[in-house]
């Protein structure tokens, strides 16, 4: 039975996207998927110069053109950096989002990441998976409830550790290696936060940050690029692997689906996960960087 082709990325920030997920989304494309990426918020404090308005507009254009690449579309859920809490207002917005985009495939944080805005997205994308199918929970817009609850995957946290440090496996890597260029360019139209970073660091750390984390996921399981997923498999979501079946070999299910690690820095995106310099990517020290 063929099934709706529709995926959404519903992540916290723009750029969030090009680093978690972008090489997934563009291979799903490849295949004549219809493709979504949705962001809590506009990226209101992603600049040291600019107003909020302002900087917003500018991430607003730059996740649009981002986009574009894979002829996504852009969606903007307009909360504030900082301010998205797992409340009724913002549970209610996304599973608006879900009944208008109606994704067969949801996309969304880990559980457990460096960023509360990425927790708290995380949390509503499992909550409003399951409330957009139910008739009488109450949504924005007039589009009807979902037929079913979408496939739930959880992209990598960023830097491959939870909060406490602790190195989180995928269960299953995707090989984007061929859709790096496309990744690459997606992520590069984010202008505002390269220039920002490197301005204040001298350095295009930006996009060699994003190519760390796919090489490492990749060496997980034997290509030269990869992103990770784990499957939501919680009561009455969907139980098949269907990022497995749509992508055929370009899906590795990992050796283990351990959270942990007997060698965290080399399986996670743990100490090895540098700039070269022995420090954290710059990308992500957030005494510098606000949110990227
Ligand atoms: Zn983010």
């Amino acid at each position: 039975m063929s099934i709706c082709r529709t995926a959404l990325s519903l992540l916290a920030h723009p750029d969030d996207a090009e680093f978690l997920c972008a090489g997934t989304l563009a291979l799903l494309h490849e295949q004549g998927w219809n493709i979504h990426i949705a962001t809590m918020t506009p990226g209101d404090c992603g600049s040291a110069t600019l107003a909020p308005a302002e900087i917003s507009a500018v991430r607003r254009a730059e996740g649009a053109q981002a986009a574009a690449l894979i002829a996504a579309t852009f969606h903007c859920l307009e909360l504030g950096d900082g301010n998205i809490w797992h409340d009724r207002d913002t549970l209610r917005r996304v599973v608006g989002l879900l009944r208008e985009v109606r994704p067969t495939l949801l996309l969304t944080h880990s559980p457990s990441c460096y960023l509360f805005d990425h927790e708290a997205t995380s949390l509503l994308a499992r909550q409003g998976a399951f409330w957009s199918s139910v008739p009488n929970y109450q949504a924005p817009g007039n589009a009807l409830p979902l037929a079913t609850i979408p496939h739930l995957y959880y992209a990598d946290p960023m830097e491959g550790k939870d909060i406490l440090g602790v190195p989180v496996l995928p269960t299953g890597v995707v090989d984007v290696t061929s859709q790096m260029a496309t990744k690459r360019a997606m992520l590069r139209c984010h202008a505002s936060q390269r220039e920002w970073l490197h301005r204040q660091h001298g350095l295009d750390s930006y996009v060699q940050y994003m190519e760390t984390m796919a090489q490492l996921r990749g060496q997980l399981v034997g290509c030269n690029f990869g992103e990770g997923f784990r499957q939501h498999l919680g009561h009455a979501y969907p139980q098949n692997n269907l990022l497995a079946s749509e992508l055929g070999a370009c899906f590795h299910p990992c050796p283990t689906n351990s959270t942990s690690s007997p060698t965290p820095g080399r399986a996670g995106l743990g100490p090895e996960a540098t700039d070269g310099r022995g420090e954290p990517p710059v990308a992500f020290r957030p005494q510098t960087t606000p949110e990227p």
